[in-house]
């Protein structure tokens, strides 16, 4: 009986001392994956792809890496989605 309760004892305090090493390595490291040269997340979004072109379809404000495309006139709009873009598509024309 007195050995059970010596191994829970060990227990509760090797599990104890895991929780305090950790809290120590986490508090200890300022989160080395938010690189400084990012400047926060949140940003990196509207800063990536320089300029924000406006959706004509829904309105919202994309960039123009990796959107969807199309020619009105002399300028190229931007789409939020290819959804969007086949709106475009259909009311355009
Ligand atoms: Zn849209």
């Amino acid at each position: 009986m007195m050995g059970l309760v010596r191994i829970l004892f060990l227990v509760m305090v090797v599990m104890a001392v895991l929780a305090l090493v950790k809290g120590i390595a986490s508090a200890s490291r300022p989160a080395p994956r938010a690189g400084p040269r990012e400047g926060g997340r949140g940003r990196r979004a509207t800063r990536q792809g320089g300029k924000l072109f406006r959706d004509p379809v829904c309105g919202t404000y994309v960039t123009a890496e990796g959107s969807p495309a199309a020619a009105r006139g002399r300028e190229t709009v931007y789409f939020c989605s290819d959804e969007c873009l086949s709106k475009f598509r259909d009311s355009a024309d």
